[in-house]
């Protein structure tokens, strides 16, 4: 544990930060409105996804890994990663659309 002669200053609230750090949560770890969910496709586009229709589905203890297949890109990919971010979602980022829940 170490000790600041000064206190760091404050971070902006709307920073967002990936929250994952080489592991991988159950789909329970993007609740909360201090958080959100991202799909991360390999060409490199990124939006917000909502949950709740996963969570209709039951699908709240499932792996973000064993979700990723249920995404789908406009590039073509079959599979988008998952990541959980701090803050609200940013509406620009999720009215961009062009990764879209499957199924
Ligand atoms: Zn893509």
């Amino acid at each position: 544990m170490s000790i600041r002669s000064t206190p760091a200053p404050p971070r902006r609230a709307s920073e967002p930060r990936c929250l994952m750090q080489g592991f991988d949560p159950s789909l329970s770890y993007a609740m909360g409105d201090d958080r959100h969910l991202r799909a991360r496709c390999r060409c490199k586009l990124m939006v917000a996804v909502p949950i709740q229709q996963w969570l209709d589905q039951g699908l709240v203890g499932h792996r973000l890994s064993s979700l990723a297949d249920r995404l789908r890109c406009q590039c073509g990919a079959r599979s988008v990663s998952l990541e959980v971010w701090s803050g609200p979602a940013d509406p620009q980022a999720l009215a961009y659309g062009g990764i879209y829940v499957f199924r």
